[in-house]
């Protein structure tokens, strides 16, 4: 389960805190080590916080047994001088029920001294100090089920137990056997010591409150609630107790959601049931077969995509590869399960799977099938597709500009809010077409970071009078797939922020001004504005507000503009053309101002502040300063008695 901790940087920081020797002996040398400052943290929280579920101390233990049975199984393909090659590839519990002591034994790959110290020893995943810091602000408890999500899931022991013993020896011809012995409190030790055999035993004494878990039958229920899918005989005290096995292996009618359910959390560490599931036996041009789940909930607030598991690769019910790349394009990476395939060799190495026309062709048929199920979800269940939309939307959403062979069938699955839903309710693009007007050729759309603010825009405001649908695009993800789109189903896809919008061409109101006023005006917009703006025009859409800017045909959407910016820091936006609203009462009057005097400082001023202020409804104004200088004159002569 752990090969990306590998990648941690975190060697560096514990070896500055490891190291204190406190016997010199060569052999039964004994090293003491301080945890990392955020471990100590966690062991705190689990020992004195996590209470519900402490049973998932076994589950954890099970599959980190199961994991590193996987691996040995895996590099004996290829490795014939592993240590003890006539190991028994099971995992053996011992529980003395007098003694109150439990022992798990697997002879796996084992762990080197480098692994205790930083696998054991550390926290590697970013998002479990972010999960440490809000545990501890919020002081709640929290469910110990829980754990196995943040990749800490071994220190769940300590929930049950005040001291644990490891010992454990690598698969590697040449390893030495090892002792890790730890409080949980603070610090571990690390010997050496003889041992024979691969593998690693972990073996502690259950505290008072948690007697019970030496019971046989408290035992085997655990084991057969969370660890039914584990691929190894599971011994109890020298006794085989049953277990499910690979679950994907058995016809589609034989298996019940129950076991479906368990079988997701098994295979994704999530705690809750997965939104839905795709169970795949496809023979032909590839032979596979799969069990893909769709999870229920969004990955945390501090998950990262490539941090995620997705799939693990099978040959022939033999685990090759945790997280397999290959088989999932990234949009699709928060998918969880499994693919067995027989058409590859056992000992398929990395460099084998990425470049493999059989792992080519089996995510291909992947993808198409969880399309298809998408399709079928939206059709049948909306509700279930909208969860999954919320939740997935923002990486979804990347397939259009990277999987083009399914781009289609991935722009239908869209969903936007837009003028026409409530807020927090979607629409598909499919929809909006249908609720257009015969002769409407335009589908709009305006971004911006949330639904309130864009509500108040003012270049909304002749598509609310006139009642046109616009999509709502608040989603970052959106300004880079939108626009992109061009059209759909021969509707083209514009920004309202755009100023080369056809909007349709009424008769000039008859509040506006007279032309050659408006003129007149717009010219000494443009004079006081200068090179500030690409240009000066009467608008068409504005209905409340007196001006608004646009972006010119050439100009980049302004929230594209403001991400441009917060990548960039010397990014300079392009110039934008003010529209200007000859019905609006301040522009009426400002105009009576240049017929006085075209030279009048009120005037200048105001066209000043208009325009800053159009800015910085923008999030675009360079000079608060300014403006608010400006504002207290403009106030100061309005109240002059
Ligand atoms: P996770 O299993 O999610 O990575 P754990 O805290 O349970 O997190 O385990 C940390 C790491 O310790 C594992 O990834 C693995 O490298 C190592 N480990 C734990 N138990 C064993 C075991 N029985 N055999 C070999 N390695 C183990």
């Amino acid at each position: 389960m752990a090969e990306s901790k590998a990648k941690s940087p975190k060697s560096s920081k514990t070896s500055k805190t490891a190291g204190k020797t406190t016997r010199k002996s060569s052999k039964s040398k004994v090293q003491k080590f301080e945890y990392q400052a955020e471990l100590k943290q966690l062991l705190h929280l689990i020992i004195h916080s996590l209470y519900t579920h402490p049973e998932i101390f076994l589950r954890e233990l099970i599959s980190n047994a199961s994991d590193a049975t996987n691996k040995v199984r895996f590099r004996m393909l290829t490795d014939k001088e592993v240590v003890s090659p006539d190991a028994k590839l099971n995992i053996e519990i011992t529980a003395d029920k007098d003694k109150g002591t439990l022992s798990i034994t697997d002879h796996g790959i084992g762990m080197t001294r480098e692994d205790l110290i930083n696998r054991i020893g550390t926290v590697a995943s970013s998002g479990t100090m972010e999960f440490i810091k809000q545990l501890k602000d919020s002081e709640q408890k929290i469910d110990g089920d829980m754990i196995g999500q943040f990749g800490v899931g071994f220190y769940s022991v300590f929930m049950v137990t005040d001291q644990v013993t490891i010992e454990t020896r690598h698969a590697d011809k040449d390893s030495e056997g090892l002792r890790w012995v730890s409080d949980g409190q603070g610090t571990f030790t690390i010997e050496t010591i003889d041992k024979v055999e691969r593998g690693t035993t972990i073996t502690f004494e259950l505290n008072e409150k948690s007697r019970e878990f030496c019971e046989d039958h408290r035992i085997e229920h655990i084991i057969n609630k969370y660890s039914n899918f584990v691929d190894f005989p599971i011994l109890l005290n020298g006794k085989e107790i049953n277990r499910v096995g690979a679950l994907w292996h058995r016809q589609k009618s034989e298996i019940n959601d129950e076991e479906l359910n368990e079988f997701y959390k098994f295979v994704s560490n999530d705690y809750q049931n997965p939104l839905g599931h795709l169970h795949l036996s496809i023979e032909g041009a590839v032979n596979f077969k799969a069990l893909i789940f769709i999870p229920d909930t969004a990955p945390g607030p501090f998950a990262r995509l490539e941090d995620e598991k997705s799939l693990q690769l099978y040959v022939k019910k033999i685990f090759i590869q945790d997280d397999c790349k290959e088989l999932l394009p990234d949009y699709l990476r928060f998918l969880k399960g499994v693919v067995d395939t027989e058409d590859l060799p056992l000992n398929v190495s990395r460099e084998v799977t990425q470049n493999s026309p059989v792992m080519a062709k089996i995510k291909n048929i992947i993808v198409g099938k969880i399309l298809s199920y998408l399709e079928t979800l939206e059709k049948n269940e909306p509700e279930k597709f909208e969860k999954f939309f919320s939740n997935f939307g923002p990486y979804f959403k990347m397939g259009i500009n990277t999987d083009f062979s399914n781009r289609d069938r991935l722009i239908k699955l869209l969903r936007f809010e837009s003028t026409f839903t409530e807020a927090g309710k979607q629409t598909s693009l499919e929809k909006y077409v249908s609720r257009m007007g015969e002769d409407d050729k335009e589908i709009f759309y305006i971004s911006g970071e949330n639904r309130a603010t864009l509500e108040r825009n003012p270049n909304l405001e002749y598509f609310k009078k006139k009642e046109i649908e616009v999509l709502l695009l608040t989603d970052p993800a959106d300004i880079f797939i939108v626009p992109s789109l061009n059209e759909f189903e021969g509707k083209a896809i514009k920004s309202i922020d755009k100023a080369d919008i056809e909007v349709s061409d009424e008769e000039r109101s008859e509040e506006a001004l007279a032309d050659n006023l408006s003129t007149s005006l717009i010219e000494i917009f443009k004079e006081t504005l200068g090179d500030r703006v690409e240009d000066v025009i009467e608008s068409k859409r504005l209905v409340d507000s007196a001006v608004t800017l646009v972006v010119g045909a050439n100009g980049l959407d302004p929230q594209m503009e403001r991400m441009m910016k917060m990548m960039q820091k010397d990014y300079q936006s392009a110039k934008k053309i003010l529209e200007i609203n000859t019905t609006h009462p301040l522009i009426k009057n400002l105009s009576r101002l240049n017929l006085g005097d075209s030279k009048d400082q009120l005037l200048r001023q105001c066209i000043l502040q208009l325009f800053e202020g159009a800015q910085l409804m923008d999030a675009d104004l360079a000079s608060p300063t300014d403006f608010l200088s400006r504002m207290t004159e403009i106030m100061v002569k309005a109240t002059e008695g």
